[in-house]
């Protein structure tokens, strides 16, 4: 699944091509959703806001269109009249005069006023967003001392949209790799230091991905990697997907294991509680 860099990056996109344009056409293709298009038939884009892995485009007319892509859902950005090679089914499209702005194989997309903006049951229970420009490191650290968050562990907070927005499963085992912590102690059994340090990474490894294209790995090792021929997937991350293999810092093999269905990645070594 996309996690924030990627949906940021993709919202980058669309943005590019769409904001500040009035489609020639809007059509939405799910069943239940099609008279909604006359909503947003001549209005004017004014933005492409990503919040945490769903996607918002605010129309000047004051509605919004939502999608979430869920695990399957992919945006293409193609020149007017031509059509992406896929397979999957398209279910928005958006022509300006010079482009389409097409996702395919979503299925949770929903045309939204304002009001249901804010009611929205995934948007209104997002916490603080990490890639949001108006976020600042001072909010993530506070948000990382906020008591609700005290008794569950570090793996299952850093996952909760609730806590910290954007993160997924690669950016997890990232960040508790980069900030020394074992993923199964709770955020109140770790001393303030541990917690700044935690709040500090999370901010600046989601944005390093975003600018870095997905990159976590330390970007001088992972430049220096490239350069010796290793391939984007075995240079890009610290320990996500690198089981067996040696860490990068001790050459102890990584380790994975299954955290409600979800893998975590970590050096036993580099992050002993
Ligand atoms: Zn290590």
């Amino acid at each position: 699944m996309p996690e924030g860099p990627e949906i940021r990056r993709a919202a980058d996109r669309l943005g590019r091509v769409l904001t500040g344009k009035t489609p020639e056409k809007v059509e939405l293709l799910m069943p239940g959703l099609i008279q909604h298009a006359a909503k947003l038939s001549g209005q004017r884009i004014m933005g492409v806001q990503p919040r945490s892995k769903a996607l918002l485009i605010h129309f000047d007319g004051g509605h919004s269109l939502y999608s979430h892509n869920q695990l399957y859902g992919r945006w293409y950005v193609v020149r007017i009249g031509k059509t992406p090679r896929t397979g999957r089914s398209l279910r928005l499209a958006i022509h300006t005069r010079d482009h389409s702005a097409l996702l395919y194989s979503a299925s949770d997309i929903a045309v939204l006023s304002a009001e249901q903006l804010e009611r929205h049951p995934y948007l209104c229970k997002l916490g603080i967003e990490l890639l949001d420009p108006e976020t600042t490191l001072a909010d993530v650290r506070a948000q990382v001392e906020d008591e609700r968050f005290r008794r569950r562990s570090l793996a299952a907070l850093l996952l909760d949209q609730a806590f910290l927005a954007g993160l997924g499963n690669y950016l997890r085992s990232e960040i508790l790799y980069v900030a020394t912590l074992p993923h199964d102690v709770t955020l109140g059994a770790i001393d303030a230091e541990a917690r700044q340090r935690l709040a500090d990474t999370a901010f600046a490894l989601t944005r390093q991905a975003y600018r870095h294209r997905g990159v976590t790995n330390d970007l001088e090792r992972a430049a220096r990697l490239k350069a010796e021929g290793l391939r984007y997937g075995q240079y890009r991350h610290h320990v996500f997907a690198r089981e067996g293999l040696g860490c990068w810092t001790c050459e102890t093999p990584v380790e994975r294991v299954d955290v409600s269905g979800r893998a975590v990645f970590f050096c036993p070594h580099c992050q002993a509680s």
